[in-house]
């Protein structure tokens, strides 16, 4: 095709093509060709957004099961999922599911009636949520600051968890004693007090905090604890708490409860 010979067939062509755009509101909508975003964009970022919610409901299950190594913070895409489920309706209602069954767990027991059977409490995302502290700070994206934390922790404001309160509640009005044994240090005592009063918490047999021993892991200091509080006569027939290592290594309690915290590890 020579040059004059483009040029003719260049003209039909944008004729065509101007007709066919003239004609196109006659059209089903459906026929007509359609740029590849629109194909790939609502179903796909659907699935994607799913392939996400898998991925990170499956690592949650993992943290909750103890499956997972140790980890500093929580994976970068699973961010926005763990916002949802913190600020949504699954937190809580996992929450209250740990707080019924270990109040029917309660209930079933037989005590002694000599005042040893006791109960352990966490306290930190147990009895009282530093949500509003990790909500400015990504949820668990961020490596802990334990320079900003301990400011927080100053400010004594942290709110109860409502369904750890009612637990407490009945398990102090079954006469069993409560001891609040937390990896908080010793120099926070006062503030973590006046914080406890204020969330609701009103009465315990014991406050146990950590002294300068941070080459200790947090199971190991539990666990030893747990030993001294069972050698003082104290039957330890249960035991909540949202970190693994709040719970298991030895001397553990009869039976122990694992409240849901997808935001950080503490080994
Ligand atoms: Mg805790």
């Amino acid at each position: 095709m020579d040059f004059l010979g483009s040029i003719v067939f260049l003209c039909l062509f944008s004729m065509g093509f101007c007709q066919e755009s003239m004609n196109i509101n006659h059209l089903d909508p459906d026929l007509l060709p359609r740029p590849l975003i629109i194909e790939f964009s609502e179903s796909r970022l659907k699935n994607m957004s799913d392939d996400i919610a898998i991925h990170c409901t499956s690592w949650r299950v993992a943290v909750e099961a103890n499956n997972l190594s140790p980890w500093k913070t929580i994976p970068k895409e699973c961010a926005d999922y763990v916002k949802d489920y913190m600020l949504g309706r699954s937190y809580n209602v996992d929450l209250e599911k740990v707080s019924k069954e270990s109040g029917i767990y309660a209930k079933s027991l037989q005590l002694k009636g000599d005042g040893m059977d006791a109960w352990v409490f966490d306290i930190d995302e147990t009895l009282i949520s530093n949500l509003p502290y990790y909500s400015d700070h990504g949820y668990g994206s961020e490596f802990f600051n334990n320079v900003q934390f301990d400011k927080w922790i100053l400010e004594g404001a942290a709110p109860a968890i409502k369904p750890s309160l009612k637990l407490y509640e009945e398990v102090l009005s079954l006469g069993l004693k409560i001891i609040l044994l937390t990896g908080r240090n010793e120099n926070k005592r006062n503030v973590t007090i006046t914080n406890l009063k204020h969330a609701g918490y009103h009465k315990w047999d014991k406050l146990i905090l950590r002294q300068n021993d941070r080459e200790k892991s947090a199971a190991a200091f539990k666990s030893e604890k747990r030993k001294e509080i069972t050698e003082e006569g104290f039957r330890i027939l249960g035991n909540s708490g949202d970190q693994w290592s709040d719970l298991v290594g030895t001397s553990m309690a009869t039976r122990s409860f694992k409240l849901s915290n997808p935001m950080y590890h503490i080994p």
